[in-house]
């Protein structure tokens, strides 16, 4: 069974639920929504993305997503795992959206690093003297200036981010575009991809990747916290970074994992500990998010 036909069979099939029907009818043989998990780490190559005193973005990113993806083959054995990258190269945006996509993708989570950038206070002023021409002669004029002290920014902990809702038109653009749609299409009798019919159905689509994404997202954070970490919550981003997000055709979500900036935050991303610390709240609140999506396993 195709996405499409599979997501109307069971808005069908909630609507049976709320006209009256027996639990037997719900009951399974139902294949599982999510079978394929896509793991992106953040940046790569040439790109490292954000530094902190002794490492990158780039490195920690990957080193953490290798981490999910071994604890997650292990704990999740029915579903299918596909890595953007496992080596330190970069890749374009555009590249990571089209593996996500054409792995058939059921969720796209990406691993990123936080950075904040130093802090600057005045600490004093001094004078500078320059010229200035005052009736076509030169004149030596002083003026004050702050000077400044910048030291590390402290803000430290996690966030969670899917797509601005502005961008879900972007979001159903894409999967509009996205040939699985298309084919979706065609069994829905849907005779042409740029119909107001496909257009509605295609949105509905959207908003509900929206909803499951907030839902993971919230799930997260809500792990994270359960470990002691500070957490930022669930946060709505609109620039470069995130287009990723509104550009896979499934739900999606980027979990800043902490702040390199933070010397104790890069340490503890650094850490052995401190990454099996956050693999572990993550991959907890993906096997929560399977479970409400697809039902406990029997
Ligand atoms: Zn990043």
């Amino acid at each position: 069974m195709n996405r499409l036909s599979a997501y109307v069979l069971s808005l069908a099939m909630a609507a049976v639920c709320v006209s009256g029907s027996t639990s037997a009818q719900q009951l399974p043989t139902k294949s599982p929504k999510i079978k394929t998990i896509i793991i992106d780490a953040g940046h790569g190559g040439t790109d490292q993305g954000a530094k902190g005193t002794y490492s990158t973005e780039a490195q920690l990113t990957l080193q953490i997503a290798l981490k999910l993806d071994t604890l997650l083959r292990n704990e999740m054995p029915d579903t299918r795992f596909v890595m953007t990258r496992s080596t330190d190269v970069y890749h374009h945006p555009t590249v990571k959206a089209n593996i996500a996509n054409q792995e058939n993708g059921d969720l796209f989570l990406c691993i990123h690093v936080n950075a904040a950038p130093p802090k600057k206070e005045i600490i004093g002023y001094k004078t500078i003297a320059s010229y200035k021409k005052v009736k076509g002669k030169k004149k030596k004029v002083y003026k004050k200036v702050p000077t400044y002290r910048y030291s590390p920014n402290p803000v430290y902990g996690t966030s969670t981010y899917v797509w601005a809702a502005d961008r879900s038109d972007e979001k159903t653009k894409g999967i509009i575009a996205d040939e699985r749609y298309e084919s979706s299409a065609e069994v829905m009798d849907i005779p042409d991809v740029n119909s107001p019919e496909a257009l509605i159905k295609a949105r509905l689509w959207s908003q509900k990747f929206f909803k499951n994404s907030v839902r993971l997202a919230s799930m997260i954070e809500e792990e994270f916290v359960g470990n002691g970490r500070k957490s930022w919550g669930v946060l709505q981003r609109n620039h470069m970074g995130i287009w990723v997000l509104q550009a896979t055709n499934m739900p999606a979500v980027l979990v800043e994992t902490g702040f390199i900036t933070n010397k104790e935050e890069e340490d503890y991303l650094n850490s052995e500990a401190g990454q099996k610390e956050i693999v572990r709240s993550i991959a907890n609140a993906v096997i929560k998010y399977k479970q409400m999506i697809d039902g406990k396993p029997q």
